[in-house]
């Protein structure tokens, strides 16, 4: 299960990450060590922050442990955390990244309660679909695990996902450090009478398959191996089998699968999810950026309604130049209408009909693209739903498609 992990900063993302590694025995010993050794020459107690820290290190010098992806295992099964806290670009990593989660923990210092970022995180959970939502309230130790203080904090973070149409399916009071109510109940808080994080996140539930939607596989790229031509990409929606029928969008070309490839190996079947290489009966030219469908067909268009989050600290006009990319597609683009934004902390809509967004800002636009693009509505099939907005080589905007 994929889950994402955000937070208002210092409120604790690194320190639960750090104890959830080190509480399932998921982070090798020799760092846990090595770790341990530098903070007791240091005269400081084992910081779990630190735990992640290192491993970004070594991450820096080799690439021996990834930290976009960290691991980790209960009995029930195994949780990938995409876009660990501390990247530079967090907010951007979790806009382009956090749509591939299935659940998130939200993170609130009980002391500090709900902050800007708070509730900025959980505007994006929010615009992102992301319905599977755990608070943890944390550091709990600093107020003598006190009950009172936790039930006033958890009042104001369930009125304000109310607002969000969110849920949360738990609201954990741990502390992180100490590791009480993590992988079970804390001695420190008989009052509560819930479950822990892992025991909570074992009962979430994983993403509805998209197998049996119809098949959408974007075209990444071809290989030509010896006289063979492999179509290579990863599969949106839907499955394929060995002799299908498919239609290339949007030239409509057609033909059939001959074989499904994997690291050399033939297979008969593949699912959503999987990324495979594809060869044809008829030697058709194509080439990335088309989508292998079947039918129904998706719709193919220059104009659609989206709800972007524009994360550049540079203003955006309507009518300036960008470039979308969705899936393997690309395009310019142009803003043509902004039919209102929000704050996406405040959620307050700042202004409607207007010229231009602002950093942090959430528009509700319409986006003309140059060329036509096979898109799909978000909740439909996330990924010909979601989309990022480029400007100058850089990531300035996340958004999904509406209608
Ligand atoms: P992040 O910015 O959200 O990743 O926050 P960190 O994990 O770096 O934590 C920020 C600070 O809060 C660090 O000094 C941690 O030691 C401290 N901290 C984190 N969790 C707890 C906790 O449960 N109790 C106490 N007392 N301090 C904590």
């Amino acid at each position: 299960m994929n889950i994402v992990i955000v937070g208002h900063v210092d409120h604790g993302k690194s320190t639960l990450i750090g104890r959830l590694l080190f509480d399932t025995n998921s982070i090798p010993k020799s760092i846990f060590e090595e770790v341990k050794q530098v903070c007791e020459e240091l005269g400081k107690k084992v910081e779990f922050a630190y735990l992640l820290d290192s491993l970004e290190e070594e991450r820096e010098q080799n690439v021996t442990v990834d930290t976009t992806q960290i691991f980790f295992k209960t009995s029930n099964r195994s949780y990938v955390i995409i876009d660990a806290p501390g990247h530079k670009e967090f907010l951007k990593n979790m806009i382009t990244g956090a749509s591939q989660a299935e659940a998130a923990i939200l993170i609130v210092d009980v002391n500090e309660g709900v902050q800007e970022q708070t509730k900025r995180h959980a505007y994006i959970l929010s615009m992102l679909g992301l319905k599977q939502v755990i608070v943890v309230l944390n550091k709990m130790d600093i107020v003598n695990y006190d009950k009172v203080k936790f039930n006033k904090i958890k009042e104001d973070i369930i009125k304000f996902l109310n607002k969000l149409n969110i849920t949360p399916k738990y609201i954990v009071p741990i502390s992180a450090i100490k590791g009480d109510n993590i992988t079970k109940k804390s001695k420190n808080m008989p009052w509560y009478n819930n479950l822990s994080v892992l025991e909570a996140l074992d009962t979430l539930n994983t993403k509805e398959t998209l197998s049996n939607k119809p098949l959408r596989l974007p075209v990444q790229d071809v290989y030509k191996i010896d006289d063979k031509r492999i179509l290579v990409g990863r599969i949106e929606a839907g499955k394929l089998r060995q002799y299908d029928d498919i239609i290339f969008f949007p030239s409509n070309k057609k033909s059939k699968i001959k074989s499904i490839e994997v690291w050399n190996k033939n297979k008969k079947e593949a699912q959503t999810g999987e990324s495979i290489g594809v060869t044809l009966n008829d030697p058709l030219f194509v080439q990335r950026s088309e989508i292998i469908c079947s039918h129904p067909l998706p719709k193919i268009t220059n104009k659609f309604e989206a709800n972007i989050f524009w994360m550049s600290n540079k203003l955006i006009n309507i009518n300036e130049k960008l470039i979308l990319k969705c899936a393997t597609q690309e395009t310019v683009c142009i803003l043509e209408k902004i039919k209102k934004k929000i704050n996406s902390s405040t959620l307050e809509i700042i202004d409607k009909n207007c010229d231009n967004l602002q950093e942090t800002e959430v528009g509700n636009v319409v986006i003309k693209t140059e060329k036509p693009i096979v898109i799909e509505k978000f909740i439909n099939v996330e990924g010909l739903g979601r989309f990022v907005i480029v400007k100058n080589d850089d990531t300035v905007a996340g958004g999904i498609i509406l209608k």
